[in-house]
């Protein structure tokens, strides 16, 4: 629940913002307190505080009524026999300490994944690349450079890797054992430029009883993660391995794409996973020439719009959001709020944060649907079969382009979300989504923003 307990100082706010961030929190929370598991099917002050909050009015709220309206949401609470707001305390996560056979592992895992790294760079991995990352010489120079940059930055983070208890933050480099990376992560690189980046792993990759299994399966989370932290030209993530959009992603784009060293990185060892495994080793798994738009269908390259753009959503709001690791200045985050716009406006910071977090939240929904997998609680089939539906209603006007079902989806998802409670500023993740390509430097930003819109056109 992330509806802020007190009013916050209005003076020198923008108070039309204000209200709009509160009503967004509060109305959210109400419509997840009513979907909560023996919620009661009577439940009046819940109905109070709905009906308050979509209420109340800019003078109402400079009357001093916004206390009034977060009374209300306690009832509510209290009634839906939750704890008020800040009565628990989460229990802290205990610190995972790095033993000596926990830096073992990631000196083998370090080792391999420099010897892979140099093993692509020369002729035995020159297939593997070409599959992965075409074979333009341009391309080629840049992956070649990525690579070579990775073992140094690898060997760097192994090196500054202490033992016991975990440094703070802002003092954090080399290997760090962490229990709380989002889930799905086996590894997380942060890194402040001139300091040694660190990487934080998930303990259970790391303490698997089988060293030597475990180096191997660290490995390519090693390639992606060093690829983010280089001193210049570092990837990012534009396309996880298990979508569309991976497959899908143009050529040009590779060599700024982690998961395409994660994947040269299975290839290399073989790893289940390999796209190429009992496959003729001449057969690419997405064509090492870039694809024609007009050979796919409107649904695929929707697919593959919406990815690369939720992923990007999701990468931004992550780094604003209170899960994030690294501080955020105050450049990206006023671009960021530019391109997310209202609610934003000029309001306190405590109640910017619940805005970030909320985005964040209801990204990392949409990526998890986007996986086609189902959302705890809810009845959402999926992203893809939402776009296929789409494509369904479409047959009866054929010149509906991949753009539009892109927006429909989005539009759709984003409605199912916020009906849920998952999600309180379903307008300004719509507009973080449609508008990601902007918070990217200018050139990829102007790459992005061609390559949705050729793709996008055609029906
Ligand atoms: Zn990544």
């Amino acid at each position: 629940m992330t509806t802020p307990t007190t009013p916050v100082d209005l003076s020198g706010s923008d108070v039309d913002a204000v209200l709009s961030a509160y009503r967004g929190l509060a109305l959210k929370e109400t419509r997840a307190l009513r979907r909560r598991q023996g919620a009661p099917q009577h439940a009046p002050r819940l109905e109070e505080a709905q009906v308050y909050w979509s209420l109340l009015d800019v003078a109402a709220v400079l009357r001093g009524d916004l206390a009034v309206g977060l009374k209300a949401l306690d009832d509510a609470r209290r009634e839906a026999g939750v704890e008020p707001a800040g009565s628990s305390v989460p229990a802290p996560v205990k610190p995972e300490e790095m033993t000596a056979a926990d830096r073992d592992v990631l000196d083998r895992a370090t080792h391999l994944a420099i010897t892979v790294a140099e093993d692509l760079r020369n002729l035995g991995g020159a297939a593997i690349l070409k599959n992965t990352f075409g074979g333009a010489k341009s391309i080629t120079g840049a992956v070649l450079d990525v690579l070579e940059k990775v073992g140094v930055v690898l060997r760097q983070v192994f090196d500054a890797t202490t033992l016991g208890t975990v440094p703070p933050k802002e003092l954090r480099s080399g290997f760090v054992l962490s229990a709380t990376l989002p889930a799905g992560f086996v590894a997380l690189a942060s890194g402040i430029p001139g300091k040694v980046p660190c990487i934080r792993v998930r303990p259970g990759a790391v303490r698997t009883g089988d060293p030597k299994q475990a180096a191997k399966e660290l490995v390519p989370a090693l390639l992606h993660e060093a690829s983010h932290v280089l001193p210049t030209l570092s990837t990012l993530d534009l396309a996880y391995r298990d979508t569309v959009a991976f497959r899908l992603l143009p050529l040009t784009f590779r060599p700024a794409n982690a998961a395409h060293f994660e994947q040269a990185a299975i290839e290399m060892l073989e790893l289940p996973g390999s796209l190429l495994t009992g496959l003729d080793r001449k057969v690419s798994f997405s064509g090492a020439d870039d694809l024609d738009p007009a050979a796919l269908s409107a649904v695929d390259r929707a697919a593959a719009i919406l990815q690369v753009r939720v992923v990007r959503a999701w990468v931004y709001s992550f780094r604003l959001s209170g899960s994030g690791i690294s501080r955020v200045t105050d450049e990206p985050r006023a671009l960021f709020d530019d391109v997310a716009g209202a609610p934003l406006g000029n309001i306190p910071w405590s109640l910017r944060q619940e805005i970030y977090d909320d985005l964040f939240e209801g990204a990392a929904a949409l990526m998890r649907i986007l996986k086609d997998e189902k959302v705890p609680g809810e009845n959402a089939s999926g992203a893809l079969a939402a776009l296929r539906t789409e494509a369904g209603t479409a047959k009866s006007a054929p010149t509906i382009s991949a753009a539009s079902i892109v927006d429909r989806t989005i539009d759709r998802m984003l409605a199912d979300l916020n009906a849920a409670g998952r999600l309180a500023f379903p307008d300004a993740l719509r507009r973080l989504i449609q508008g990601c390509h902007r918070l990217e430097s200018k050139a990829l930003g102007d790459a992005l923003g061609a390559h949705f819109e050729a793709w996008g056109a055609r029906p």
